[in-house]
């Protein structure tokens, strides 16, 4: 089969909904991911500390790439309209820029804390480096509580957090990106007030509005990076499509993509979940379906075509393929046991903790670390800033050949380590990411990146 050919099955639909979760407000998307990704500051440290002790990096390194290169707290006091005024703390932490400008998400959630955001920023780091695109890490956060906001109190946080951070970031500086709890509206008021400041630079921020200097393909490019990954993984187990058993857990942007690019590609989604619960159908369910009937106003577990679970006994489903793309920290001690996919790929940051990762590897089952399995989506915001300094726009045709060109080198490049030293992916992904981390600190120097 020709490479040309071999993504097709990957190209995005024409036409369809976006996300089967979101409204027009912000405020309005689903319960989010990834809060219980507080508690990941833990699991990152210690996947970090597995690598870093079998690469043997000496203390003082260690602790230059253990810690990060700026923290920033801010104030962020705002007039609601209806409820007066308010005082959130908004969060940037800028993990290590060696590697390039910083680069990573913003989260609006009443939960976010500095510990969550160090650790996701650290993650980012590790993504960067595997994917081999030139940018650091870093994340930030807003402690408000986005699903009840109006969109003019988002603008408001937003252009005020922008204010604040408008010193630290910048096309060539630190380049934040949508998370849980923000889209394209919250990248397109940041340009904007950058721009008050800076002049127009739409390089500032990734996963803007397409009119606005946004790259086609950036909306599903996590969910898509993930089926490249399934490619990956199948291959390496004799794994076909057609023989392929999908259940996912999360129906947000990530966790719907990936659903409707598997079905797409031919194989059958048995279980889907979210906060409402879960739904099981051996003959498969069509996510377009579940989508429109979620737009509509329904709920998951009244969708007719499916029969409704415990939402416990979806990670349990009988299916070759599992895909956490909902929480941190789904995959534990308590379940992992339970888990009957031979593979399971992590959509979501930090879905399985590590001893659950360990009772995995003892059972045989083929886990593909979040650091590699859902870089889709700052692949193609690496994409989408390289168009903005480049005046130019690629299609979407163009995009996602380029991420899978991308996602199937890097898989291929940790595949490789993890079998010649008789490691998980996840080891091997670490120790790719610290060596290239280390290597170019050390020909940059210690000091200052940004
Ligand atoms: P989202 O808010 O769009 O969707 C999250 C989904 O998970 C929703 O359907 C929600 O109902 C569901 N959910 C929440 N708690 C659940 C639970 N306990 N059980 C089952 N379902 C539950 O978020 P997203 O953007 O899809 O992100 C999901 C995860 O992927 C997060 O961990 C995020 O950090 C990670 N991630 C996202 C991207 C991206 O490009 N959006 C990139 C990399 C990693």
């Amino acid at each position: 089969m020709s490479e040309a050919r071999a993504e097709e099955p990957l190209e995005t639909p024409v036409g369809r909904r976006s996300h089967p979760d979101k409204s027009p407000r912000v405020a309005n998307r689903a319960p989010d991911a990834g809060l219980a990704e507080i508690s990941s500051f833990d699991s990152v440290g210690r996947f970090f500390e597995v690598a870093a002790d079998r690469l043997g990096v000496a203390e003082d390194l260690r602790a230059v790439i253990a810690t990060a290169y700026r923290e920033v707290q801010v104030q962020i006091p705002v007039r609601l309209r209806d409820s007066g005024i308010h005082v959130f703390s908004g969060y940037r932490v800028q993990h290590n820029g060696a590697r390039g400008p910083f680069k990573g998400g913003i989260r609006y959630h009443e939960r976010v804390n500095l510990d969550e955001v160090r650790a996701l920023a650290a993650l980012m780091t590790w993504k960067t480096a595997i994917l081999d695109i030139p940018f650091g890490g870093a994340k930030g956060g807003v402690n408000c509580p986005a699903r009840d906001l109006d969109e003019h109190g988002l603008e408001l946080i937003t252009r005020s957090f922008t204010d604040k951070l408008a010193g630290i970031i910048g096309p060539t500086r630190d380049i934040p990106a949508p998370d849980a709890g923000t889209n394209a509206q919250v990248m397109a008021w940041i340009m904007d007030e950058y721009a008050k400041l800076h002049g127009d630079a739409p390089a500032v921020v990734t996963g803007k509005p397409i009119s606005l200097g946004g790259s086609p393909g950036r909306e599903a490019a996590t969910g898509r990076g993930i089926v490249y990954a399934y490619r990956e993984a199948a291959r390496a187990l004799g794994l076909h499509p057609d023989t392929t058993r999908v259940a996912v857990q999360g129906f947000g942007n990530v966790g719907s993509w990936a659903a409707r690019i598997m079905a797409q590609l031919g194989c059958t989604l048995v279980g889907i979940s979210n906060t409402s619960g879960a739904i099981h159908a051996d003959a498969g369910i069509d996510p377009d379906a579940v989508a429109k009937h979620l737009a509509e106003g329904g709920t998951l577990t009244d969708y007719p075509q499916a029969e409704p679970i415990a939402a416990e006994q979806l990670v349990a489903l009988d299916c070759e393929v599992l895909i956490p793309a909902a929480l941190g920290g789904t995959i534990h001690a308590a379940n992992a046991d339970s888990v009957r996919a031979r593979i399971v790929i992590e959509g979501a940051n930090n879905p399985t903790t590590p001893t659950a990762d360990e009772i995995l590897r003892e059972r045989g089952v083929l886990v593909v670390p979040d650091v590699l399995a859902n870089a889709g989506g700052v692949v193609v915001s690496y994409f989408e800033w390289v168009q903005n300094l480049q005046h130019t726009r690629w299609d979407e045709h163009e995009v996602n050949n380029k991420l899978g060109a991308r996602m199937r080198a890097a898989y291929r490049e940790v595949e490789q380590r993890a079998g010649e030293l008789s490691v998980s992916l996840r080891v091997a992904a670490y120790e790719l990411a610290i060596e290239r981390v280390l290597q170019a600190i050390r020909l940059r120097g210690y000091g200052g990146y940004a």
